[in-house]
């Protein structure tokens, strides 16, 4: 009988995951993929959707033109994984059978238990999510006047946080808005992992485009208009949205796999305390010695390729492959803006030189393009990525 791999999500990890069982397998296991959306969105260029709903189609790419004819996709939502019975359970009661998984589910907003923080605030983890963002922002303007401008608030500077308020930004300047843009980080300096070069660099970006920035005091608690800290006075708003950080997705609270939060716990191989299942992105936490693989679009892209042969060399009986997360840098956009850090100019074909510490400008700009380009015709072709350019 012929085996089923299900991979779940249409994330990186999981659309990367299936074009390369479908190149591995050659036919030979039924391939079965699972997602809620039947499309991949460039999650990391969600944020430009908040300026712009009209771009939307240019970074979500339909299944259909990703997977091959042969795969099977069903839409729906992933509830729980039962390793002992071996199927994928969803939301509608369906349950799907396998023989292996590959759980790439990305990750949920993390709350960390702060009071009125998911009830109040909206998030930025889906196409719909920047679709809000870009409604109630456009609603909170139309309200505002000069001297009572709508107040949005976003609560936590790491990537996501910093390049929602750059759009933000470019919303406000594009409709020439009265909206006053605050951004809030309870660590020292907005984007805590960078280097003082960098969090300096993008703290003159956001200034300069008039996003008032607080830092050093963490978000308490939140209510229907305001937000509390630890030590400043409360600050009220209009429209408030939470990027504070991921954990594991609540669909696998139930599976019977070890984890952290919610993240399955994986090998280098991506094996987990399962044999039969597989998990990659930000669904695992993936052992690389001392610190795991980060939760980034890059370590899922990376990762999905090796994992994808890995399923298949599991299923013949031959041994994995490890596989090791090489940083290529990160690029950060604030609105047209970019600042890129620590890119190794070898781009992942080993540390040839040392990597560039920081730089800004067109360079920056169109290096933060190539990415995603280079992404959108990894999954189709460069004819799609050349179209979606002036989105990116
Ligand atoms: P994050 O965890 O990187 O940043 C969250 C920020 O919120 C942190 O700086 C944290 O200190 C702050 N924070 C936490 N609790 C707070 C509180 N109570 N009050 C105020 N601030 C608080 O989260 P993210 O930006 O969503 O990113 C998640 C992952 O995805 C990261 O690994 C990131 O690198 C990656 N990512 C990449 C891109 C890209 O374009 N390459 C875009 C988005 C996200």
């Amino acid at each position: 009988m012929t085996d089923t791999v299900v991979v779940l999500g249409a994330g990186y990890a999981g659309a990367g995951a299936v074009q390369q069982l479908e190149d591995e397998l050659n036919g030979s296991t039924e391939i079965v993929w699972v997602s809620d959306t039947d499309y991949h969105l460039v999650l990391h260029e969600s944020h430009r959707v908040i300026r712009d709903p009209s771009i939307q189609h240019k970074i979500t790419i339909p299944v259909e033109e990703i997977k091959s004819p042969a795969t099977t996709f069903v839409e729906g939502e992933v509830t729980n994984l039962d390793v002992d019975d071996r199927e994928v359970e969803l939301a509608d009661g369906d349950t799907i059978d396998y023989d292996y998984a590959l759980v790439a589910l990305g990750s949920q907003t993390a709350y960390y238990g702060i009071p009125g923080l998911e009830e109040h605030s909206l998030t930025l983890k889906s196409l719909d999510d920047a679709l809000e963002i870009h409604e109630q922002v456009k609603a909170a303007a139309q309200d505002a006047t000069r001297s009572d401008p709508a107040e949005v608030v976003i609560g936590g500077a790491g990537l996501s946080g910093i390049q929602s308020a750059g759009e933000v930004a470019e919303f406000r300047d594009k409709h020439n808005a009265p909206i006053e843009i605050t951004l809030v980080e309870a660590l020292e300096e907005i984007f805590p992992p960078g280097s003082d070069e960098i969090q300096r660099a993008l703290r003159e970006k956001l200034e300069a485009a008039g996003v008032n920035i607080l830092t050093d005091d963490p978000i308490t608690e939140a209510t229907a208009d305001a937000i509390e800290f630890d030590e400043r006075d409360a600050i009220d708003y209009d429209v408030f949205v939470w990027t504070g950080g991921v954990t594991g997705r609540d669909a696998m609270a139930g599976a019977e796999l070890d984890n952290e939060h919610n993240r399955i716990n994986a090998a280098s191989t991506f094996e987990t305390s399962d044999e039969r299942v597989f998990a990659i992105g930000d669904s695992a936490v993936i052992d690389q010695g001392e610190n795991p693989a980060p939760p980034t679009a890059q370590a899922a892209w990376q990762a999905a390729e090796v994992a994808g042969e890995n399923l298949a060399r599991a299923i013949d009986g031959r041994p994995l492959k490890t596989w090791a997360h090489k940083d290529k840098g990160t690029v950060i956009s604030i609105g047209d803006e970019a600042v890129a850090c620590d890119v190794d100019p070898g781009f992942g074909a080993g540390r040839l030189f040392e990597p560039i510490g920081s730089f800004g400008g067109l360079p920056a700009e169109t290096l933060k393009k190539v990415i995603a380009a280079r992404w959108i015709a990894d999954l189709t072709s460069w004819n799609r990525a050349r179209k979606a350019w002036d989105a990116l």
